[in-house]
């Protein structure tokens, strides 16, 4: 009975979810009991198209079946109230799908971890990887959390359901109440031999490491967020997800604003009274530079688009070359003299020789 989920769509398990869905949309089409009254063989078929695409279309349960098989997605399988034309209608412009009301699978935690990322890495992307302490599914039982060769079964007191419904008398004439099955907590599921290794938890805790590849242009302060990477629920359920809090360092001589990288640069008072083509390397790529004689404290210089790759994939901002003209410290007594005789030239009053206090380290 067991059958491939793919198979049943006529599909190999590397099929996109594009290819899915249009594989499932043609087939429902033709097997749907609407098309094929009073064919019981058909209305078969159409369950289990649709049963496969249920599961194959949703990304939790799709990756618990491609790891665990039938058995990871068994609890989460339409009840005996599952209604699978309601999956049909949803898909072919009906009303958004409903919660299931089938038995209830457990989401496992929300991971949070923080990454730091030197300057260079933020602004380009990397690929990296983090070790998490996390819930990963038991091996020997395979997530079940039935002991080997053994099996979970239907859980005697909500028959597999997860919910226990009765009817109830009140003024307002009869209610049915719908509660969590106790003995099941909702899984639909009863377990008598649990596995030894993970206590019929169905899970175990290890320190793994999970690759990240960080987009660039991330930024101090941004939090990834990897969907299915976080802890998974127990006996087969759901992953939660993998936060990833990054933490970005400073570059000694550039500061990041934005989407744009400004830097400071320092030239003598020389050339930029009397202009100089400098050779300047950005942090990707080699730029000329052309500082017109006379260029004061302060004049901007912005190489386009040779910033920060935006997020959005739209381009990068600039790098804003600022120029600071630099007051020399240092004189030695001959340029001390030179200076001095410039400055008589141009009539500019400065103070009197004061035997070079200065230019002392
Ligand atoms: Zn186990
Ligand atoms: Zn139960």
């Amino acid at each position: 009975m067991p059958q491939d989920l793919y198979e049943t769509l006529g599909l190999t398990s590397d099929a996109t979810p594009d290819e899915i869905k249009r594989a499932y949309r043609k087939l429902a089409r033709q097997y749907h009991p609407d098309t094929n009254p009073d064919d019981p063989e058909a209305a078969e078929r159409f369950k289990e198209i649709a049963s496969a695409y249920e599961i194959l279309s949703d990304p939790n349960r799709k990756a618990r079946y491609d790891q665990f098989g039938e058995a990871g997605s068994s609890s989460g399988m339409p009840g005996p109230f599952g209604d699978f034309t309601d999956l049909f209608s949803s898909f072919f412009g009906g009303t958004q799908r409903t919660a299931s009301t089938g038995p209830n699978v457990e989401r496992g935690e929300d991971l949070e971890v923080e990454l730091t990322l030197d300057f260079e890495e933020a602004i380009f992307g990397t690929e990296t990887e983090v070790t998490v302490r996390t819930a990963v599914a038991c091996e020997p039982c395979e997530a079940t959390g039935a002991a080997v060769g053994t099996k979970p079964v239907s859980c005697s007191r909500c028959d597999g359901i997860g919910q226990i419904r009765e009817m109830r008398r009140s003024i307002l004439g009869q209610m049915l109440t719908q509660t969590i099955c106790p003995n099941c907590n909702g899984s639909g599921l009863e377990i008598p031999n649990p596995c030894k290794e993970c206590n019929g938890e169905g899970r175990e805790i290890k320190n793994i490491s999970i690759p990240i590849e960080v987009q660039a242009g991330v930024a101090d302060g941004n939090t990834l967020r990897l969907s299915d990477r976080g802890a998974i629920g127990r006996r087969g359920g759901y992953y939660g997800d993998l936060y990833i809090h990054l933490q970005v360092e400073e570059h000694p001589i550039i500061e990041r604003q934005g989407d744009h990288l400004l830097h400071r640069l320092h030239i003598p008072m020389t050339q930029a009274a009397l202009g100089v083509d400098l050779e300047y390397e950005t942090l990707d790529s080699r730029e000329k530079i052309s500082v017109q004689p006379g260029t004061q404290s302060g004049h901007v210089f912005r190489l386009k688009g040779k910033g920060v790759p935006r997020l959005n994939g739209r381009g990068r901002g600039d790098f804003v070359v600022e120029i600071i003209v630099d007051t020399p410290t240092d004189l030695t007594p001959e340029q001390e003299d030179i200076l001095r005789e410039y400055a008589e030239k141009r009539n500019e009053g400065v103070s009197s020789n004061q035997k070079r206090t200065w230019g002392r380290r």
